[in-house]
């Protein structure tokens, strides 16, 4: 299936909501630049790319994928969530994303540097401060954004912190930033909740995808109190009716081990686990994991998507009739990007900021952010999803942006 093409119908449902005249969403139906290189490490060859979407806002910025399903595809449709998700998140960013088909899990340190230090090679002309400005996502970390840097600034001849997010402390990066797209969605699970669940007692969570995010993020909600009956990975699922012992799972998986291999609890497939009876459903994993062929299996009461692009379009409106509410990625996942964005902002001006100051801007953007799409939610009382309600903010945004620059008449 093309995950790009499934997109633009999103887009079109807005233009059609909206009454967003053809010249101006022509804007946003294709990536400003596509860039792609083969990354020659030894005998092998990495297909990568960078793709520059949109910048009416400001820079590109979107993380960059190691993995090896990448394709220009699903690259150009995570450019394109970017785009949205940093307007919604009122951020001075455009939109980006990077690529590499490659499978980090099955390289050593020295092939995982020089993987790096070629994609910075191939791709330092695009990049920058003020051009575009990569971080991590799926499979990358503090460490590879070091060598993209460092290989950047050789090849430039100057520092340049700012043009990449998510490093380690040392050069130039910021605490908050390891968890920030977990705390993120926290923050706007606890707002669903409260408004959708009405505060209920005894929420069931569910969470798909125990890597960085799914994991920080199962944590904070079990440290709330909430009961999470199942959590999976790659390899698969564990249950438990009566609730899982979450710090103990997360040692058991900080120690190496696969999730359903942990003895307290039933092992189950991922499958399994998104047609689990639940309050909550955390999509933490990869897209299109619901699709038309389960969505109406699915009996969450609400869905997050902490992953970029879990639920495809049809799926969209199998949910929605059955009035399951789905906060939607661009909304549920844009912790990572604020905090990135506060990084990029320090590195420019030189100051350091305080960690509590910072973690409070983010709760209050998180919450700020929230409101404007639920209100817009209410405003069309449930006729619409959260995720139209936040694709129609997103985008009534950047077209400002595009009317200010004149690509498109004012009126
Ligand atoms: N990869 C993250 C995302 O999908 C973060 C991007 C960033 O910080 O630039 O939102």
């Amino acid at each position: 299936m093309n995950i790009f093409a499934d997109n633009l119908k999103r887009l079109e449902d807005v233009a059609k909501l909206d009454n967003i005249k053809e010249e101006e969403i022509a804007l946003l139906r294709e990536p400003v630049k596509v860039n792609y290189s083969e990354l020659a490490i030894g005998d092998k060859k990495y297909p990568a790319w960078r793709i520059l979407y949109n910048r009416a806002l400001g820079p590109g910025k979107g993380g960059i994928r190691f993995h090896p399903d990448v394709s220009e595809d699903e690259v150009q449709s995570l450019a394109f969530w970017m785009v949205l998700k940093n307007s919604l998140a009122d951020i001075p960013y455009g939109g980006a994303k990077g690529g590499v088909k490659f499978n980090p899990k099955e390289a050593d340190d020295k092939e995982l540097e020089a993987v790096s230090r070629a994609y910075a090679d191939a791709f330092y002309q695009e990049l920058g401060q003020d051009k575009d400005v990569p971080a991590p996502d799926v499979y990358t970390n503090g460490r590879i954004m070091s060598w993209i840097l460092d290989e950047f600034e050789k090849k430039v001849g100057h520092h340049e912190p700012g043009m990449i997010t998510g490093k380690p402390l040392e050069l130039g990066g910021i605490a908050l930033r390891s968890d920030a797209t977990a705390a993120g969605g926290y923050l706007v699970t606890k707002e669903a909740i409260k408004e959708i669940l009405q505060d209920k007692k005894e929420v069931k969570i569910v969470v798909q995808g125990f890597g960085n995010a799914g994991l920080f993020m199962t944590e904070k909600l079990a440290a709330d109190g909430y009961k999470v009956i199942a959590v999976s990975d790659s390899r698969g699922g564990i249950y438990n009716e009566a609730g899982l012992d979450v710090a103990a799972l997360v040692t058991f998986k900080n120690s190496g081990k696969a999730v359903n291999e942990y003895s307290a609890g039933r092992a189950i497939t991922n499958a399994e686990l998104l047609e689990l009876e639940t309050d909550i459903l955390v999509l933490a994993a990869l897209e299109n994991q619901i699709t038309v062929e389960n969505a109406d299996n699915i009996k969450a009461k609400v869905i997050v998507e902490l992953a970029n692009g879990p639920i495809v379009y049809e799926a969209d409106k199998i949910l929605f009739n059955k009035k399951i509410v789905v906060v939607p990625d661009i909304l549920a996942n844009s912790g990572g990007v604020i905090v990135s964005y506060f990084e990029w902002a320090q590195n420019r001006t030189g100051q350091i900021l305080a960690e509590d100051y910072l973690k409070n801007l983010l709760h209050k953007k998180m919450i700020v952010n929230w409101g404007r799409v639920y209100d817009k939610y209410k405003e069309r009382s449930g006729s619409i999803t959260l995720r139209q309600a936040a694709y129609s903010i997103a985008v009534q945004r950047i077209l400002k942006a595009e009317k200010y620059r004149g690509r498109v008449a004012a009126k």
